[in-house]
């Protein structure tokens, strides 16, 4: 029983996360939209394949055309 509820309390918080992160822009959210590159513009196509840890865990995309990374809200990541 103790573990239902445990299982309950992550599954709240994860879906809060996800829903303030998604109105925030942060790293919890999720973003359905479709992005663009920030450095040159070209659209980033939906399905990806993440390149690095960071882009598997959170999300972000590297860009195909100039290699440009950015955030899942198409936001410039320095690296
Ligand atoms: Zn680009």
């Amino acid at each position: 029983m103790a573990g239902l509820v445990v299982t309950a309390s992550v599954l709240v918080v994860g879906l809060l996360l996800a829903a303030y992160g998604t109105v925030s822009h942060n790293r919890w959210g999720i973003n359905l939209q479709p992005v663009t590159c920030p450095y040159c513009h070209a659209a980033i196509p939906h399905v990806r394949k993440p390149k690095s840890l960071r882009e598997a865990l959170w999300g972000g995309r590297t860009c195909e055309k100039c290699g440009g990374v950015m955030d899942k809200w198409g936001r410039q990541i320095k690296t």
